[in-house]
């Protein structure tokens, strides 16, 4: 099997646009921003490529390219919807080697980094952490509803930061 061969057990490559957990923000001809799961640090996100690879030195110039666009863009989004700070980009693929055969799929944790509290509807977000690697043991699975409407108002700031390019 080749890198670009399609898996039939890759959960990137078998996401689907309704994903409740995984909420759709926005694409680029080759990479996909989603709301992750976990919101212990508010709007944090994975940015996969929209091909099945596993593997950084793989990627074409044009996909490094528009990888840069996207970093631009959501940085931008998240200082206008939720004043983040500065970020933890970071690529693992670690899990996709606990299986025989491994199946990794590139993707990107997008972590906004907050030195200030942030109030979102009624919660309020603290990075205690902040200055250091986050743990990744902290998660915050959120009400659904909650999380839709942290999915809604970064949506708003991407359409934002994208009319004002
Ligand atoms: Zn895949």
């Amino acid at each position: 099997m080749t890198n670009s061969d399609t898996p039939t057990d890759c959960s990137l490559c078998e996401w689907l646009p309704d994903d409740p957990d995984y909420v759709f923000l926005h694409e680029t001809e080759y990479w996909r921003i989603v709301l992750a799961p976990n919101q212990s640090l508010l709007g944090r996100c994975v940015v996969s490529l929209k091909r099945h690879s596993g593997d950084l030195a793989d990627q074409t110039p044009e996909e490094v390219l528009d990888w840069l666009n996207i970093l631009q863009l959501l940085e931008k989004s998240l200082r206008l919807a939720f004043d983040a700070t500065m970020f933890n980009w970071s690529c693992y693929m670690n899990h996709a080697y606990r299986e025989s055969p491994p199946a990794p799929h590139i993707h990107w944790w997008a972590v906004p980094r907050y030195n200030h509290p942030v109030h979102f509807e009624n919660k309020v977000f603290e990075d205690a952490q902040f200055g250091n690697p986050y743990h990744h043991d902290q998660i915050d699975l959120l009400p659904k509803e909650l999380h839709h409407q942290i999915a809604e108002k970064l949506k708003v700031a991407i359409n934002k930061s994208l009319s004002k390019e």
